[in-house]
């Protein structure tokens, strides 16, 4: 019988049993940590995640705030907010809710953001760090997922790593991190030839493709462990890129869509304002 891994409990456990002793440490140093969401325009999408951040966030005892701007902001206004966060000493977190409006350019708005308060992780600086296995702050889903499997105790040591998709913010970083536990990792994506022969020795199957169930129980070798980064509303139902159904048979452990790697990215994203909040009080 598969073990279903629930990132809610995850990551719940980890709020109030890891992060939120920090917070309170912090707070009787009179540090608040604080995190600034920025979301430009009204995207439906972009609202959810941000409750979550916020819902979060007080479970944690963190403070967040939300700072909006209309779809037709300048860029320089938002570049200017930015510029004005990296000042302000009482706020440690910043991050940009991605997509933006076609006229901002992400790769502007994402270098101005000072790196000890890329609680993203996704500053060329933080990125580079990562890459050279100095400290950092690692983007959260990566983080997320490296947090779901130590919580089944998964060794990585030694085992087969197939991760699908090379997207900056999931298949990149989270192939570096399983290879610095010392992981054999195996990198696939839309150009991989026979896909299927790939996962075929995997331990660890990382999956984020962005195609609803796209990887099926029979492509999945006997009692490895998915991870199911994908989500997608289809016909008014949550699915993963992984067909849950098909592959629970063959897993010993697999992440739910909802309710898996979602709320484990903003676990991470809630302990990482936690740590540049402890770094940057200690430079203080
Ligand atoms: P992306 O579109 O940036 O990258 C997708 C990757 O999949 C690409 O590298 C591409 O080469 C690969 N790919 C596409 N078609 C393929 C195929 N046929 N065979 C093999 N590889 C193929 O996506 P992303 O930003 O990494 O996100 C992936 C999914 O994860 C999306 O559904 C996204 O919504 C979801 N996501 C969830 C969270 C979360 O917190 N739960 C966070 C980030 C992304």
């Amino acid at each position: 019988m598969a073990k279903i891994i629930s990132g809610k409990d995850v990551a719940e456990k980890i709020l109030i049993t890891n992060i939120k002793p920090k917070v309170d440490d912090l707070k009787l140093k009179g540090v608040i940590p604080t995190l600034v969401v920025i979301l430009v325009g009204d995207v439906q999408a972009s609202a959810s995640y941000v409750r979550q951040k916020e819902k979060f966030a007080a479970k944690a005892g963190i403070k967040s705030e939300v700072r909006k701007f209309s779809e037709t902001a300048p860029e320089q206004e938002v570049l200017d907010e930015i510029i004005k966060i990296n000042k302000d000493s009482d706020i440690h977190g910043i991050i940009v809710q991605l997509p933006l409006p076609d006229h901002i350019s992400v790769t502007k708005i994402l270098n101005s953001i000072d790196p000890s308060k890329d609680v993203d992780g996704f500053t060329p600086t933080n990125v580079g760090k990562l890459f050279l296995g100095e400290e950092t702050l690692v983007s959260c889903t990566p983080k997320g997922i490296m947090l779901l499997l130590e919580s089944v105790n998964t060794d990585l040591k030694g085992k087969n790593v197939t991760v699908i998709g090379r997207s900056n913010i999931v298949g990149k970083p989270v192939s570096i991190l399983c290879q610095q536990k010392h992981a054999t990792v195996t990198m696939c994506h839309s150009r991989t030839k026979d896909l299927t022969a790939k996962l075929s020795d995997a331990d660890v199957i990382i999956v984020a493709v962005g195609v609803p169930k796209f990887i099926h129980g029979d492509q999945i070798p006997m009692g490895s462990i998915v991870i199911d980064v994908g989500i997608h509303n289809v016909d008014g139902k949550l699915c993963g890129d992984v067909d849950f159904e098909s592959a629970q048979n063959k897993v010993s452990a697999i992440t739910p869509v909802p309710g898996g790697v979602g709320p484990m990215t903003v676990c991470a994203l809630i302990e990482n304002t936690v740590i540049a909040a402890e770094r940057l009080s200690n430079k203080n």
